[in-house]
């Protein structure tokens, strides 16, 4: 597929491509849709296989962020950025200077954040050239809390609809990655009185973690096999797919990683025929981008930020509920709330100023 044909598919705004062959930058700058606010998306580093495959990933992920705004109601766009690199070698203070020119040369249109492969220590550098860049030491911080406080809400509306009762005592819940979000994620559940499965690739994360605050550590393969009511990816995207779906014995899939389905519609039809409920990722895991948009209107509270992210419950049972009388994947259900509210907004009349008339005094 050609460029342009890529960026028409998900009808992006711009996509801008940043080189500085001085210090070895090679970027991509996604702004899919503006409606709402400023694009906001965090700046992914990468050993994309080719450039290919970082358009790909730019231009998804860019679109998810302008629904993922959409449906919690915030007012910001849809963004992200890729940088072109090994993140564990190429990393420099000139490298993210020189992104973060590009970031400025967008004068607001884009905000950057931290997401794979970046870390806040990055953020400060690239704050160095501009303004338009959050998750800085000593503002709203990590926002792995937040979000894991919403997936854990988001499970709880799940359970809701499937079980008929919300509580999550007692349901045995399977968790993939031993990071940020799943260690405040388990502790929610640990706390409720769940029996919580933990795996990673990196057997010795999730056996910390359950050293730590308890659960059970579990092989990385197994997760998809293990008999539990719900199982909740918090590691990378693509594990949903042809391969694994078919192995899933649980009721209910619910996480916070991001593009948790290899092909949208294809893998989001397998779990409906095999009678799991999907809780769409950029719906559940909407937290940390709750936190951050809470830092950008300048009125942070955390309180009020966990209070949203709690809304995230009432926000998919919403969604489950227009699914169901639609006759919709709950997929699809999300993407018809985030272009309904983005067409809305859309179709306000621009109300121009007023122009002062040169001839009065
Ligand atoms: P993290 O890097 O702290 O943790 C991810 C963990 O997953 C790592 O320990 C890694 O070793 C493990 N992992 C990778 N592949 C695996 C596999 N196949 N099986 C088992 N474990 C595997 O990341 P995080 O901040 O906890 O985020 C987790 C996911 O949630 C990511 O997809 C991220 O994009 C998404 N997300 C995070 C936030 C946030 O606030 N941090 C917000 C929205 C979405």
């Amino acid at each position: 597929m050609g460029i342009f044909d890529a960026v028409q598919l998900y009808g992006h705004e711009q996509v801008v491509f940043c080189s500085e062959p001085a210090v070895g930058l090679r970027a991509i700058i996604a702004i899919h849709d503006t409606t709402l606010g400023p694009a906001l998306g965090g700046v992914r580093m990468w050993m994309y296989r080719d450039e290919e495959e970082a358009l790909t990933d730019v231009l998804r992920l860019s679109r998810a962020m302008t629904y993922k705004a959409a449906v919690a109601g915030l007012n910001l766009g849809g963004g992200k950025a890729v940088i072109i690199g090994d993140p564990r070698t190429q990393k420099s203070e000139a490298l993210f200077r020189a992104f973060g020119r590009f970031v400025e040369s967008l004068g607001g249109r884009y905000i950057t954040a931290e997401d794979v492969g970046t870390t806040t220590a990055e953020m400060e550098w690239i704050r160095m050239e501009t303004r338009y860049v959050t998750g800085v030491p000593g503002r709203s911080g990590d926002p792995s809390p937040f979000t894991a406080h919403g997936v854990y809400y988001g499970m709880k509306a799940c359970a809701k609809v499937v079980f008929g009762a919300d509580s999550l005592a007692n349901r045995t819940i399977v968790v993939q990655g031993a990071g940020n979000v799943a260690r405040h994620l388990v502790e929610h559940l640990l706390r409720e009185g769940a029996h919580v499965y933990v795996a990673d690739i990196f057997p010795e994360k999730a056996q910390q973690l359950c050293h730590d605050i308890g659960g059970t550590p579990v092989e990385a393969d197994a997760v998809y096999d293990i008999p539990c009511d719900i199982f909740s990816p918090n590691a990378l995207g693509g594990v949903l797919n042809e391969e694994t779906i078919p192995r899933l014995r649980c009721a209910i899939v619910a996480g916070a990683a991001n593009n948790q389905l290899r092909e949208e519609h294809a893998d989001a039809q397998r779990l409906h025929d095999r009678g799991i409920l999907y809780a769409p990722d950029y719906v559940i895991n909407a937290g940390g981008l709750m936190n951050v948009a809470a830092e950008l209107e300048g009125t942070y509270d955390p309180r009020r930020v966990l209070e949203k992210a709690s809304d995230i419950y009432n926000t998919l049972l919403k969604l489950f509920r227009m699914a169901r009388e639609r006759n919709l994947l709950p997929t699809e259900a999300a993407a018809a709330i985030a272009e309904e509210r983005l067409a809305a907004i859309r179709s306000l009349r621009v109300m121009s100023h007023a122009r002062v008339c040169p001839s009065l005094p």
